[in-house]
Order: C-alpha cells, then structure tokens, then sequence
C-alpha cells in the first residue's frame, strides 16, 4: 500500500490532489458541535499543501436522498476547515458540475477546494458498479492522484472511496494509514488481558463484532441500551428500557459462547431507572434483576461503574465502543464517564471507537491524549474487528 509519505517523496508541487475525507460532522442548524472529524483531517490535508499541492477535498455529510439539500450542504464545513488551516477552502455548488470544474481549475498551488456533499449525487453509494463508475470517472478527471483519507467510510464500497482508486494512482493518507496500524494492533496478538467495553442503542448493530471478539478477547463489559436485551435473556424483567426483541436468541447464543470459551462477560449488576426518555426524568438506582415495570435504565448504576472500573484496571490492551448510557443527558452521563475515566487512568493500550463514544469523550471534557487512539469511523472499526475485509482498504493494496 503506497502512502501519503510516497507522494510527497515523488513531489506534488502543482499537482491536484483528490482527498477522500471524513468530514460528517454532527451539525445543530449550521453550527458544528463537534469538529473532531474536522481537525483529524488537517494533518494530510496540510502535508499535500505545504508541498504545494492543489487539494480538492471529496466528503459527505449525514444522509441526503441522492439530490442536493440545503440542510447537509458542506458550507459550514469549509468555514471550519478555511478557520483550522488558515486559509480560506474554496466550496464548489455542486458535485462534479460546472462549478466544481471551475472551482478545482481556479485553485492555485497549495490551495483547497471543496467539492459539495458528495452524497447528493445518488450515483455514489449506488449498488450499481458501472453507475458508480460514472460518478468515479468525473471525481478522476478532476486531480491526477487520489488520496484516502476517509478512515469512517472505507468500509463502504462507494464511487468516492472506492471507484476512484480504481482510475487514479491511489496513496494511504495519514488518517487511513494511522487507524489501519492502531487496529492490525488488536487484531493480530493484542497484549492480554484484552478487554471489550461495548455499549451503545443496538445490539443488531454489533453482533458480528461481538460474535468474533467472543473468539479473541479475555473479558467483554456490556452497558448502554444493549444490556437490556442480555439482561432480558437472562430472564430478567427490564421495564421500558431498550430491548430488542428479535435478538434474544442470538444473545442466548452468545452467554452460551462465552461461558464456553472461559470469556468473561460483564453485564450491568445496578442501573439507573427512569420514569421516561427525557434529561430531566426522575430515576432510582435499582438491582439489575430488579427494574420495575413502568421505569427503563438509562445509564449504568453506581456499583456497575464501580465493578467496571475494576475489570478495567488490569487490563493490557481495551477496546471501548458505545456509551454505556444516554450521555447526551447530564443525568445520564455518569456511566459513560466512568469507563472514559477508568481508561485514562489505566495504562493500558486504549482505543476509543464509534461516533457517539468518541464525541461523548469530547463532550465529558476528558482529555483525549489519555486515550492511545480515538478511532474516527465507528462502523468501519467494527467491520475491521469482526475480521471482514474494508472495501476502501484493500483497493489501496493494489
Ligand atoms: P457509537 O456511535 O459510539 O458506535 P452507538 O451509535 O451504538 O455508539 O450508540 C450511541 C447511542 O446509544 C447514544 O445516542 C446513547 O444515547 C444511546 N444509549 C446508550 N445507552 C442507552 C440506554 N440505556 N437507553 C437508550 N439509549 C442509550
Ligand atoms: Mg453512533
């Protein structure tokens, strides 16, 4: 896989650049409240600059119908990104139209365009290959080398990550490269104990990764929304909390597995009880084989937080996705920040994965040098750790 080193070894001055970047920022109307996936692109973005490069910048944001919307243009995006480098970024109206034309033709060495949301061309997550070869194509004749950077997306098989480096001479950039060496690390020989801390809203969003990190991992904590539904396998009443249903089996299955295998998995013994979803909803700390009827946990107990804690503190290498509770609410923050705690404490290898447990770090004011990586693609860790090939990866590798 030839990287962004590479390029800047073969000289860039004067040439244009194609960046895939993951810039999908959780907007409040056009206000950014978390730019984390902003700054973590800034490293290549500068490099290709400084070297000289005219850098024309691919991204998306949220999840537009194939057409364009005002409400997920990138414009708060160039802003924030012209304030990060310095320097103002040159937003094209349009995909791979007239205006992107001349927008990428105006750029001067070491200049930035970006290309607006490349979402609202439908041809980019079309399942179709000669539809997204189309869309590639267009993307390809504005640079003659691509970039990927766009770690939160590699594992989408789409025109701007994937098609493209089928038509342009394709580099790692600095973000793929990073997060790709951070994972390899907990998949191949991850010092031990190796412990999984995994939360979140759905167990049906997690139970690939779950079905084979109950093959490598010494320990596995379950909190967040997704307890409720082992807890429930295990006969328990869970009230109104977030159960699903449908996945009972499966997490039967994987209590059998783990108990199997000598995996231990940790599940919520206390939580905090609500009389509704809502920040200011009254609560009580109840046993977790004791939730009433009418109240639904909303975050982990006192005691959990405790007991998670310690099956944290001896642990060589963790790997933490999920909230372990609705930290979005104050109330129902303290879960969350006793595991983020509990990592900056320990001195183990930590990696943070997933949007919301990412942003949730940020949100808790805990400092994020505490962690040894704070993934930028949720979805795309997961694939990596349930051991399935990354589309954007591997079309790098040839
Ligand atoms: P990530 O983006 O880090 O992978 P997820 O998207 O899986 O995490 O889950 C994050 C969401 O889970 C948060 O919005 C949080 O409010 C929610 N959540 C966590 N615990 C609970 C709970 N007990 N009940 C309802 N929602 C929860
Ligand atoms: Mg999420």
């Amino acid at each position: 896989m030839k990287t962004l080193a590479d390029l800047l070894a073969e000289g860039v001055a004067g040439r244009r650049v194609l960046v895939r970047a993951d810039l999908n920022v959780p907007l409040d109307g056009e206000t950014i409240t978390d730019d984390g996936r902003v700054r973590a692109s800034l490293p290549t973005i500068r490099q290709l600059t400084g070297a000289g490069a005219r850098v024309v910048i691919a991204a998306h944001l949220g999840r537009p119908k194939g057409a364009p919307e005002p409400k997920y243009s990138l414009a708060p995006v160039a802003r924030r990104l012209g304030e990060l480098l310095g320097t103002p970024v040159k937003l094209a109206a349009d995909v791979v139209g007239a205006s992107a034309r001349s927008t990428v033709d105006s750029l001067a060495d070491g200049e930035v365009a970006l290309l607006e949301n490349i979402r609202f061309d439908a041809r980019e997550t079309s399942k179709d290959e000669a539809e997204r070869g189309a869309l590639a194509d267009e993307l390809a004749a504005l640079a003659t080398v691509f970039v990927s950077d766009g770690f939160g997306v590699v594992h989408r098989k789409q025109a701007s990550v994937y098609d493209v480096a089928k038509r342009l001479p394709h580099y790692a950039g600095g973000l793929v490269l990073a997060e790709v060496e951070v994972l390899r690390k907990l998949t191949e020989d991850p010092a031990r104990p190796y412990v999984v801390v995994l939360g979140g809203a759905k167990v049906s969003d997690k139970l690939g990764v779950i079905a084979n990190l109950l093959t490598k991992v010494d320990r596995l904590l379950i909190g967040g929304g997704m307890a409720y539904t082992f807890l429930k396998a295990q006969g328990h009443e869970v009230g109104n909390s977030l159960l699903q249903e449908d996945q009972l089996e499966q997490v039967s299955g994987f209590l059998a597995e783990a108990e199997k295998r000598g995996v231990e998995l940790v599940l919520p013994v206390d939580v905090l009880a609500a009389t509704g979803f809502a920040p200011d909803a009254e609560f009580e700390v109840v046993k977790a084989d004791a939730i009433p009827a009418d109240r639904e946990g909303l975050d982990i107990g006192p005691e959990t937080r405790e007991l998670f804690a310690a099956k944290l503190a001896d642990a060589a290498t963790v790997f933490w996705n999920g909230p372990m509770g609705v930290f979005e609410f104050e109330a129902f923050s303290g879960g969350t920040r006793a595991v983020a705690q509990a990592l900056v404490d320990g001195d183990s290898f930590s990696v943070v994965g997933g949007g919301d447990s990412a942003a949730a770090v940020r949100q808790l004011g805990l400092p994020e040098d505490g962690f040894s990586h704070i993934s930028t693609g949720g979805g795309a860790s997961l694939e990596f750790l349930e051991g399935k090939e990354l589309p954007g990866v591997t079309v790098l590798e040839d």
